[in-house]
């Protein structure tokens, strides 16, 4: 059964046009799919009776099964879902007064293999379908109880999104049909023809680079990819990158104790990124001593230290304190310590006495 879920509006009229009798009929079941969220055709009350019957026999509204939930004392919510194949990924939803930003999986594991990520560490996963990366948006919302005025979506969780763009961009599609693309950020490691990718789209969301060193050789340690994807390459990409008016790149920053977090390096940064509309996202490293053995958070002095050096450099600057600190919310922990009992810092989500429902 094909999925109407992951799919724009025009796509699913496309795909149902055979099944309904008035065209108005098409725009119906778009309304319901994308607006209202439905889980089953029967919700779909203003279609005659005989026409949810065949659009139940002939499509699906496909999403991801809700494994687990856990919710954190700071009110985010990290949800492990199950796919058809038993594959499991994670979500989370970091709710701030009426806000909330929702953080999407796009592969089920990541084989750029960052030395600092629970995902990476986990390795290599599949690319998800359109349906499964819009059914976490799906999930999610109907978990918040529709009690939000503004969603933002970060492709921060596990895997590369931009190693999965024909997926992406269907999913992409249809997330815009709520939710503006200055409210969608795609995080990458930096993998150029993906960045070129997005460069022509029609539409385009907000990007994001996990950036975590200012030089090659550093980069390349912590960073594979920058083998192939060598750091002065991605910046001349990054340098062409086309920004409508107001729109800056994001630099994610992991900030690992010894290794990047002095604040010669921050000057180093700031060097790097002149040119570029940018703002960096400090993201201190989460601990993992299972899966990231060796690598130590700094302290909160230099912390503050690299970010303040920074903002001197005349940069807008974040440093992410953690969410959900208390129940493992950092992309790929969850999983990562269900893989521990059966088994987070990737370029994304920071890392909750879990409370679970
Ligand atoms: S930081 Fe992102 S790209 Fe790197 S291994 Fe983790 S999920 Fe993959």
């Amino acid at each position: 059964m094909k999925p109407l879920t992951g799919r724009s509006a025009s796509a699913i009229s496309e795909l149902v046009r055979d099944v309904v009798d008035r065209p108005f009929r098409a725009r119906q079941v778009a309304l319901w799919v994308l607006q209202r969220n439905a889980r089953s055709f029967d919700e779909m009350t203003d279609l005659p009776k005989a026409l949810r019957r065949e659009l139940a026999r002939r499509f699906s509204l496909h999403e991801p099964e809700m494994a687990e939930v856990v919710a954190s004392l700071d009110g985010s919510r990290k949800y492990l879902l199950r796919l058809a194949d038993g594959t499991t990924v994670e979500a989370v939803s970091m709710p701030e007064g009426q806000k909330v930003t929702l953080c999407l999986s796009s592969q089920s594991g990541c084989a750029v293999g960052c030395t600092f990520c629970v995902t990476g560490a986990l390795g290599a996963g599949r690319n998800l379908t359109p349906e499964e990366i819009v059914g976490q948006y799906r999930l999610m919302v109907r978990d918040l109880g529709g009690d939000v005025e503004r969603v933002n979506i970060v492709f921060m969780g596990m895997g590369e999104p931009l190693l999965n763009t024909t997926h992406l961009g269907t999913a992409l599609e249809a997330l815009m049909e709520t939710v503006s693309p200055k409210r969608i950020t795609v995080s990458t490691a930096g993998i150029l023809p993906g960045i070129r990718w997005l460069a022509g789209l029609p539409r385009r969301p907000l990007l994001a680079v996990s950036l975590n060193a200012p030089d090659q050789e550093r980069r390349e340690a912590i960073m594979p990819i920058t083998r192939r994807y060598p750091l002065p390459d991605l910046m001349a990409a990054l340098r062409a990158f086309p920004l409508e008016r107001g729109r800056r790149i994001t630099f994610e920053y992991v900030l690992i104790r010894g290794l990047n977090d002095a604040p010669e390096d921050a000057g180093a940064l700031a060097r790097l990124l002149r040119g570029i509309p940018s703002k960096v996202n400090v993201i201190p490293l989460n601990e993992d001593p299972d899966h990231l053995p060796g690598l130590r958070r700094p302290d909160d002095g230099t912390i503050d230290r690299f970010a303040a050096r920074i903002r001197d450099e005349g940069l807008t600057v974040t440093v992410r304190r953690s969410r959900g600190s208390d129940v493992a919310a950092a992309c790929g922990q969850l999983k990562g310590r269900q893989a521990s009992r059966s088994a987070t810092a990737d370029h994304c989500l920071p890392a909750a006495s879990p409370s679970r429902r």
